[in-house]
């Protein structure tokens, strides 16, 4: 049940979809993704108001050196009832405040002169200067925020605006992570030897948390029954569950048997792709579950191809696959296999476009080029070589100057 890289891809986004909606108060929504579309409540601005510090006028009675005689004060926050600019006079007003009854123009302050009871005109005033009309900015009803939108500072000053205390937005999927192997130790102990310290579960709950999902971290199984089917057990309660090692055929590779015996169905177990093929992707009822493999390069990239897009389609993402782009290769890339090649590759950028050359040694067991490298190279299974000067699909993992 080998799956070549695309269907594996489309089986498991395919498998996915986005968990429920929760409320989630002002303070609290940058990044998350709006699951409602919000029509503005009324319009904005919601009446017609200065946009200067200056004097509201009639304009026909404005012109350089005539004299109005100030008549009242608007500050911003005060009502305009009752105030009106009548011929011949102006109503001292502040940013923001609203026009008052009469109004059609408003002077600021650095075009006039005043004593505080006559104030002189030094320019030329249009009706409609420096006012800011009623629903200009948005006009009530219209969906300026649409549900799907991740959300920025900006989306939530207008979601405060609209007088919002808490919004709908895709609920965060808890992830467990879950590392097995006899021979692991956590960080901070020492190992003895053959005893390996276990990276994998944090370099993953880094990468779910950096998209926003929810790590947990169960620890380390053994590699025996009792305690895969413990750890197991106890994963499955998450959203999502992620194992990492004991999916190849080493007599000690019992995760398949105790997440079929758990119940889970799963949906293919190998991947025609280089490194993480040997991944595993199942289901039990709607909860994905995948089963990486233990070498930490493997099971770092085929948490990249394979597992984080499957985690943003559940965040409530519609763009879940980092965006292809075309690179010119420095030197000759190479694709000594039959699979779908991930290449750890060092791009840069100039005015001509991208650039890339490879990170160096290509084993799964080198984390150091993992390291160096800000993007991966796909080579098609077909894409045996891209010659130098030939241009390479990459995905860049952080973003370059
Ligand atoms: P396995 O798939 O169990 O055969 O593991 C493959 C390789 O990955 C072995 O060399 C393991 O020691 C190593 N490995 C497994 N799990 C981890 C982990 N959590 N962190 C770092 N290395 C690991
Ligand atoms: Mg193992």
């Amino acid at each position: 049940m080998v799956k070549s890289f695309l269907e594996a891809r489309s089986t498991i986004l395919d498998s996915v979809s986005p968990l429920g909606t929760e409320a989630v108060d002002l303070l609290h929504l940058i990044g998350r993704i709006l699951a409602e579309d919000l029509p503005a409540p009324w319009d904005m601005p919601r009446w017609d108001n200065s946009e200067m510090d200056g004097f509201a006028v009639r304009a026909a009675d404005c012109s350089p050196l005539s004299q109005l005689k100030i008549t009242g004060y608007l500050p911003a926050g005060a009502s305009a009832d009752g105030l009106s600019v009548k011929p011949g006079t102006a109503v001292k007003i502040m940013t923001g405040a609203p026009i008052p009854a009469g109004c059609d123009a408003i002077v600021p302050i650095e075009n006039t002169q005043s004593d505080g009871e006559t104030l002189l005109i030094q320019k030329n005033v249009q009706t409609k200067d420096y006012i800011r009309c009623k629903g200009s900015d948005i006009p009530q009803g219209r969906i300026e925020i649409p549900g799907g939108t991740v959300l920025r500072p900006t989306d939530i000053n207008l979601l405060a605006a609209f007088s919002l205390p808490t919004v709908q937005v895709y609920r965060r999927p808890v992830v467990a992570i879950l590392s097995t192997g006899d021979e692991l130790v956590a960080p901070g102990e020492t190992p003895a030897s053959g005893q390996i310290i276990d990276g994998n579960s944090y370099s993953l709950a880094a990468a779910i948390r950096e998209i926003g999902a929810i790590p947990k971290i169960l620890g380390i199984a053994r590699d025996n029954h009792n305690s895969l089917e413990e750890k197991i057990t106890q994963g499955l309660e998450a959203d999502v569950l992620i194992t990492s090692a004991g999916v190849s055929t080493g007599d000690r590779d019992l995760v398949r048997e105790i997440l079929d015996a758990a119940g889970v169905k799963q949906q293919f177990w190998k991947v025609s792709i280089k490194p993480g093929g040997p991944t595993a992707f199942g289901l039990i009822g709607n909860k994905p579950v995948f089963s990486l493999p233990g070498n930490p390069v493997s099971s770092m990239i085929g948490f990249e191809e394979l597992v984080r897009p499957a985690l943003l389609k559940m965040l409530g993402h519609t763009e879940v696959l980092r965006p292809l782009i075309k690179a010119v290769a420095k030197t000759a890339l190479y694709n000594e296999t039959t699979k779908t090649r991930f290449l750890r590759v060092m791009v840069t950028k100039s005015t001509t476009g991208f650039s890339v050359e490879s990170a160096g040694d290509q084993n799964t067991g080198i984390l150091s080029t993992m390291i160096k490298a800000n993007g991966i190279a796909i080579l098609t299974p077909e894409q045996k070589e891209i010659p130098a000067g030939e241009k390479v699909d990459i995905q860049l993992l952080s973003e370059i100057s």
